[in-house]
Parts: C-alpha cells; sequence; structure tokens
C-alpha cells in the first residue's frame, strides 16, 4: 500500500493486518471454507475473515437466525458466495448429511473450522453423567466428526487443505470450575496434534486454536451444575460481566486462526492469558 506519510518516495509501510489480509487473500480467494458455530462470537468473526480474504463460506450453526446473517454479511464483506446450513454438529447422521450435501454441490471443503461448542462450570462433583454427555457430545464428537468426514473427502481429493480446530486455554489450563470442559477441550488439543502427524503426508495442515476469555455469547449457553435454575441467571449474568471487562474481540481470535493456517501452526494461543498459561504448562507440567 502507499505509505502512511503519503510523501512521494516514502517507504511503503503497511500494517500487519494489511500484511495478513494480502496473505489471506492469496490463499484463499475462491477456496471453500466451512465454519461451525459460525452463527455467532468467533465462528461469525472467522467466516467473516475468510470472506474479507475472497473465500466461499458455508456457515453451519444450529441456529437458523445466526446461520443466515453470517452467510448474509460474509456476501456483503467480499465472499463471490455464501451459504448457511443448519446442522446439529454432535448428530453424526446429520453432519454425515451436510458433509455429502456441501460436496455435492459446492465441491471439497478447503477448510473446515470446528469451532462450534458449549460452556459447562461447575465442580467435578455436581457434574452429572449427562452433563459429561452434554459437553462432550458437541465439544468433541461434534469436532470428531468434522475431522473424520471432511478430513476423509480431503485426502481421497489428494489436493491438501487444512483443518482448524476451536479447543481454548482451558485444554491446558486446569481449573476448579471447569473440570467436563476443559476435559473436552484438552481432547480437542490432543486429537488436532495425532490427526496433524497423520494428515501431514497427505498435505494436509491441522491448527488447535486456543482462546482465552473471549467476549461472545457463550455465556448464554453455558450451564452451571448444581445450582438451582434462579442461580443459572445470576451466575450467567456474572460471568458475562467477566467476559466484557477482559473484552477480548472475536475478530481478534479470527484474525490469529487466519494466521495460524497460513503458517500452518499446531498451536495458537490466543489473548495474553492464553499465551502466558501455554508458556507455563509446558515449563511446569505438574504446576
Ligand atoms: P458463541 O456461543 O458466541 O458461539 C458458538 C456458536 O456455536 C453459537 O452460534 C451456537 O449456536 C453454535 N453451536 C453450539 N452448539 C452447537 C451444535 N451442537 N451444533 C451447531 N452449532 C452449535 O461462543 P464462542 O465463544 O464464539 O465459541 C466458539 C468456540 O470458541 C467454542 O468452541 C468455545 O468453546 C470456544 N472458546 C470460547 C472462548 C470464549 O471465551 N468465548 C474461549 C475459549 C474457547
Amino acid at each position: 500500500g502507499a505509505g502512511r506519510t503519503g510523501r512521494p518516495g516514502a517507504r511503503s509501510r503497511t500494517s500487519a493486518a494489511e500484511r495478513l489480509t494480502a496473505r489471506a487473500a492469496e490463499r484463499f480467494a475462491g477456496q471453500l471454507v466451512l465454519v461451525t458455530g459460525a452463527g455467532s462470537g468467533i465462528g461469525r468473526a472467522t467466516a467473516y475473515a475468510f470472506a474479507e480474504a475472497g473465500a466461499r463460506i458455508v456457515a453451519v450453526d444450529r441456529d437458523p437466525e445466526g446461520a443466515a446473517r453470517t452467510a448474509e454479511l460474509s456476501r456483503l464483506l467480499g465472499a463471490p458466495e455464501a451459504w448457511a446450513e443448519v446442522t446439529d454438529v454432535s448428530d453424526e447422521r446429520a453432519m454425515e448429511k451436510l458433509a455429502d450435501r456441501v460436496t455435492d454441490s459446492h465441491g471439497v471443503v478447503d477448510v473446515l473450522v470446528n469451532n462450534a461448542g458449549i460452556g459447562l462450570a461447575g465442580s467435578f462433583l455436581d457434574t452429572t453423567a449427562d452433563d459429561w454427555r452434554k459437553v462432550l457430545d458437541v465439544n468433541l464428537w461434534g469436532v470428531l466428526h468434522g475431522c473424520r468426514l471432511f478430513g476423509q473427502r480431503m485426502t481421497e481429493r489428494g489436493q491438501g487443505g487444512h483443518i482448524v480446530n476451536t479447543a481454548s486455554a482451558a485444554a491446558y489450563l486446569p481449573s476448579r470450575t471447569l473440570p467436563a470442559y476443559s476435559t473436552s477441550k484438552a481432547a480437542v488439543l490432543m486429537l488436532s496434534e495425532c490427526l496433524r502427524a497423520e494428515l501431514a503426508p497427505h498435505g494436509i495442515g491441522v491448527t488447535a486454536v486456543c482462546p482465552g476469555l473471549v467476549d461472545t455469547n457463550i455465556t448464554a449457553t453455558t450451564r452451571f451444575t448444581g445450582v438451582s435454575d434462579q442461580e443459572q441467571e445470576r451466575m450467567r449474568a456474572k460471568s458475562s460481566r467477566l467476559y466484557r471487562i477482559r473484552a477480548y474481540p472475536p475478530e481478534k481470535v479470527a484474525a490469529a486462526l487466519l494466521r495460524g493456517v497460513l503458517d500452518n501452526t499446531a498451536v495458537v494461543p490466543v489473548t495474553p492469558e492464553a499465551r502466558g498459561a501455554r508458556l507455563l504448562s509446558r515449563l511446569s507440567p505438574a504446576a
């Protein structure tokens, strides 16, 4: 771009954001990018970031309005085409149908972002088997279905691709309050690293994105175990205040995610606390 100073002959200085945009456009223009949980928060911001790079977008969410809105704005932002798909990622049959439908209509997905997830908070002893099932169904099985169904199609096509899984800093940061959520995310992180080794010979990259606290609607779908229904609301309000105070925007997660794909990075911690915790967990794993 033109130098900021505007002086003729001044060395052209582009910001990191501009360079990322240019690299992303070069790589992703015309590619097919499928994002799950695209109806809100990080998934929506990710769809927009790929749309701005000229990718074709499939916005998948169980919330029809959220998915439709993301597809619509993706087109306005530069996606040559964008579609909304209503699917529950934890439903294996529905995911198979989705994979068939998308492949038949638009071709093999070049970049898959398994991002849909839900929260679950409360001590281990307050967490029932049913609570565990619910969070693992979405956060782990949803990612598994996506990796398997779209990964198979990518390897069959033989032209490479990339899979991104949204884990969390909770994957490597033990806490007393998020045992089930953290376990689901630790599984996603390990799955991503195993899959990365398996798919590398196929030219398919795998990246796990590990955000800390990001200002999204996740608290709206977070269940707090061991508390009454009235308490649920109070806990939700309290925790969403915390997210708002940190105010880390989903757009910054999307930018880090795009860079992770471009650089084929294995694990991308996002937010200062996620980076700090990652470093600590590797220095003193038993702490
Ligand atoms: P969000 O609630 O704003 O967005 C999640 C989206 O996923 C919603 O649109 C929701 O409808 C959709 N979704 C939920 N379950 C689904 C299902 N079974 N099938 C299809 N769609 C489903 O939350 P977010 O913060 O943007 O979360 C995105 C991802 O980021 C999640 O995996 C979450 O665990 C992870 N994450 C979030 C934070 C944070 O602080 N917000 C931190 C670390 C990781």
